[in-house]
Parts: C-alpha cells; sequence; structure tokens
C-alpha cells in the first residue's frame, strides 16, 4: 500500500509536555514551522518523529497519558537517556557543530570524542525509528544539525526512499568545516539525502566546496552524483506565518502593550533587541556599541532607551551560564556609568516573553537591533517587519544573519565594528520619516511576497522533483 505521507524528523517534537496535578497535558507548539507543515500537508499527512523532551521522571499514569496524547497527535516519540541528553545534545550538538557551524571556533569544545560516539548512536536511533513507520510512497524530511548523520543511515537502509534534510544554521566556509575530526563522517551522512537545502546560496556554495575539498567530489551548480544517486542542493530561505504576525499585532492587548512601553519612558526614542541568551547573538557587542553610542554622542543621555530581552536557553551548558553573567556584568556598568536619577540607558530582562509583549515591543520599537556574529536566518528580524502596519520602525540588521540576503532596506552592519554598528544606531535614531517609510515599505513586500508556507511548498517541490529523477535512473 502506497502512501504520501511526510514523516518530519526533528530533534524535539512539536509540543512541550506540562505536568499539572499528577496529570500530563500535551501542548502542540505554536512555530511557524509546525504550523506550516500541518496546513500545507494537511493534519492528518505528517507523521512527526523526534524527543519529546525530558521524560524519566514520569510516573506510570504520566507516561501512559503521554504515549496516548502522542499517538492521536500523529507523533512519534524518541526516548533518550539522560547521558544521552548530555553527550548527543548539549556535548556534540550545542557544543560542536553549533559554535563551530556559527564561526565561534574557541567555543567548540575539545573533548568531544565521547560525545561523537553519542552522536552516532542517537543518529542511529532516529533513523531506526522512521525505518520502524516507513511505508512505501513516504517522503522523509530530516531536519537540522543534531541529525546530519541520519539521511546515509536512511538510505542503507531504505534505497529507494525520498529524502529530504534541510540545515537551519549557517554551513561555514570549508576552511573553518575542515576543522572538524568528523568532517567526512557528517557530509556523508548528509549526502543519503536526495535534497539538501540551505537557507542561503552561500550556505549552499560553501558545502559544495567541502564536498570538493573534503570527499573530492565534484558539484555542478545545484547538483552531485554520489553513489550512483543525483543529489540536489539548494537555497530554501525559511520565513515565518507572516499573516499570522500581521492579524496577532493588530489586536487590542497588544497596542495596549505598545503604548504602556511608550508611555513609561516619556521623551525617549526605543531601541528593542529580542534573543535567546546566546552566544551567538552579538549580546555583548551590542551592548558595548551602546556604551560607545554615548561617549560619542552625549547629547543622546535621556533620550532613547534600549530594551533587551534575553530568553534563557541551553542553561545547563558552560558557555551559557558565563554569557550570563557577563551580560549582567556589562548592562551594569553601562548603566552605573551612564544612569541619572530619572534615566537609566539599558533596561535588561532576562526571560521569556508572552505573546503580547513580544508584539508589543516589535510595535512600540523606533529602532529594531538585531545583530548577531552569525545567524542561519534569524526570524525576529522577519517577525518585527510583518507587525509594524504603521510602515514605520526601523530595522539595523547584522550582515552576518542569514536574513540580510532578503532585507537589504534595512540598515546592515558589521556586529564586530563597535564603532560602525554605534554610528547605525544613531542613524537609525535620526532617519527621517519618509526614508523609514520607504524602507519598512519594501521589506514588508518581502516577507508578505515570501512565506513559510511558501517555504515548505518549495522544498517539497524540489524534493519530489530530484525523487523523480532517482526513479528514473534506477
Ligand atoms: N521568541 C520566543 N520567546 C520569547 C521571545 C521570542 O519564543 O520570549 C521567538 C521569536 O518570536 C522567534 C524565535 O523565538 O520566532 C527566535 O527565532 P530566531 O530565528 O530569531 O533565532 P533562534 O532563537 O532560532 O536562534
Amino acid at each position: 500500500d502506497v502512501t504520501s505521507r511526510y514523516l518530519i524528523v526533528s530533534n524535539r517534537l512539536p509540543i512541550t509536555a506540562v505536568v499539572e496535578n499528577g496529570n500530563l497535558e500535551l501542548k502542540a507548539s505554536t512555530g511557524g514551522l509546525a504550523t506550516a507543515l500541518k496546513q500545507v500537508f494537511g493534519e492528518d499527512n505528517a507523521t512527526w518523529i523526534g524527543w519529546p523532551g525530558e521524560t524519566g521522571a514520569l510516573m506510570r499514569k504520566a507516561r501512559e497519558q503521554l504515549e496516548d496524547g502522542l499517538e492521536k497527535a500523529g507523533m512519534v516519540p524518541v526516548y533518550l537517556a539522560a547521558k544521552q541528553v548530555e553527550r548527543f545534545y548539549e556535548g556534540f550538538s550545542n557544543g560542536v557543530l553549533w559554535p563551530l557551524f556559527h564561526y565561534l571556533l574557541d567555543t567548540v569544545r575539545s573533548d568531544a570524542g565521547r560525545d561523537w560516539e553519542a552522536y552516532r548512536e542517537v543518529n542511529e536511533k532516529f533513523a531506526e525509528a522512521v525505518v520502524a513507520v516507513y511505508k512505501p510512497g513516504d517522503r522523509i524530511w530530516v531536519q537540522d544539525y543534531q541529525l546530519c548523520l541520519v539521511p546515509g543511515m536512511l538510505r542503507k537502509r531504505l534505497p529507494q526512499a525520498s529524502i529530504g534534510f534541510f540545515l537551519h544554521i549557517p554551513f561555514p566556509a570549508s576552511g573553518v568545516f575542515r576543522i572538524l575530526p568528523w568532517r567526512r563522517e557528517i557530509l556523508q551522512g548528509l549526502l543519503g539525502a536526495d535534497l539538501i537545502g540551505f537557507h542561503t546560496f552561500s550556505y549552499a556554495r560553501q558545502f559544495s566546496s567541502c564536498l570538493l575539498r573534503i570527499l573530492g567530489l565534484e558539484s555542478n551548480v545545484d547538483t552531485v552524483t554520489h553513489d550512483g544517486r543525483l543529489v540536489r542542493i539548494g537555497a530554501f530561505p525559511i520565513s515565518i506565518d507572516t499573516e499570522h504576525f500581521e492579524t496577532a499585532s493588530a489586536h487590542p492587548e497588544v497596542t495596549a502593550k505598545a503604548e504602556e512601553i511608550r508611555h513609561h519612558h516619556p521623551g525617549c526614542k526605543i531601541l528593542v533587541g529580542v534573543d535567546r541568551l546566546d552566544y551567538t547573538k552579538g549580546l555583548k557587542r551590542r551592548v558595548l556599541a551602546i556604551e560607545h553610542l554615548l561617549e560619542k554622542h552625549p547629547e543622546l543621555a535621556g533620550k532613547f532607551k534600549f530594551i533587551q530581552a534575553a530568553v534563557p536557553s541551553r542553561a545547563g551548558v558552560e558557555a551559557y551560564k558565563q554569557l550570563r553573567k557577563q551580560i549582567d556584568e556589562l548592562v551594569g556598568r553601562v548603566n552605573g556609568r551612564f544612569s541619572t536619577i530619572s534615566w537609566s540607558p539599558v533596561q535588561y530582562l532576562y526571560r521569556g516573553l508572552d505573546g503580547h509583549e513580544l508584539l508589543g515591543l516589535y510595535r512600540a520599537a523606533d529602532v529594531m537591533l538585531v545583530t548577531p556574529l552569525r545567524d542561519g536566518m534569524n526570524l525576529v528580524a522577519k517577525e518585527f517587519v510583518a507587525c509594524r502596519h504603521d510602515d514605520d520602525g526601523v530595522l539595523v540588521l547584522s550582515e552576518f544573519a542569514g536574513a540580510a540576503w532578503e532585507m537589504g532596506e534595512a540598515i546592515i552592519v558589521n556586529p564586530y565594528n563597535e564603532d560602525e554598528l554605534a554610528d547605525a544606531m544613531h542613524r537609525a535614531l535620526t532617519m527621517d520619516e519618509p526614508e523609514r517609510r520607504f524602507r519598512m515599505q519594501r521589506l514588508r513586500k518581502r516577507v508578505r511576497d515570501w512565506t513559510v508556507h511558501e517555504w515548505v511548498r518549495q522544498f517539497d517541490q524540489a524534493l519530489t522533483l530530484v525523487t523523480t529523477e532517482n526513479a528514473a535512473w534506477h
């Protein structure tokens, strides 16, 4: 019996389990990817395979409720032992691949041999879970850097299957990728797919150049032949559910929130940053640039407020603990240096925001600061723009975010250049209204024309095409 289901394989299932009064409840994730896949493929045609989160401490009753809930939601759990989470997820995925692919070489762990073994073992476990539910005709779509070996492992067991892979983070230049002791294995793993997708052409090109330098594989513009099969390589910039952000940000409660934020800072222009607390996001340099801005332009004291929300993330990993401490200190230092009795430059929130707060901040911002040192795409930049019904607000965007390739009307900056960053902030704060509108209208059109739904559709079409090509070959 031939089906046309999509099997989506990702490290985390798009749910969170909440235990209340001993009962377990599953909350569906409202993330753009999960929503778009459901909408494009239909509720019943996408089966999700992934880790449901920490379940080791669940009692028997809660575990039964979890399994029951997952089955009803069409999800297949891959359970991981605590040691596996520590080595596969924190150790290798987030301790080696994450910093390396973001060019932060000093942060790459050096003693990762054991973690690599766990990475392979867990990828194997995911591949087995896929094989167990696979039916001929299914298409398999593997997501992200935690699962680079899964396509190759699947290809061995399911030679005819249609397999796509998408990388949600940057793919680095070959000189950086070659640092990885397991570079061959990672590339071989990815080549098990029929289609390998990246956010930008630049990442795709860098991948092709690694194929040549490391495996000696010559690729054409967007294809490579490997093991008698065609592998397509393409750029598929991810986007957001634009309509959702447009509608949600017009909600009266969001309007009230935005007004409240402005009301609290009378006479001040508002600069906003919203990021996970992650060393790739350029938070330290952003705060330093605020300090530099005040040194260069003392007349700005009392005239702006910089509100930075940092969402706690990977708090168990040492590098993130250190970063948290450093940001606390930096913010304290800058505020201590420039505050008056009635004003301080930086308002720092270390917590997640609820929906209304987030959208309220987007709408209250005169200037949105998105200045990561590296970022695969960066969705905050796109969400900010989608929420600006007033066609106002200035986006300052790092040239090292994938989003910069599509958002040229932002003020594009090099986040490593403190002086340039301070100047960009000044320019954004003093930009006249016609120019702000001109830029924002064009940015808004772009996120309206290219949403996460188009992203899913385009990847699906490309995968169908290459699968047909490969079937014709055999
Ligand atoms: N976000 C969130 N909670 C918050 C603030 C933001 O979940 O308190 C969301 C935000 O809306 C965006 C995502 O987190 O969709 C961040 O995505 P991005 O691509 O900018 O960076 P990532 O965190 O994936 O590196």
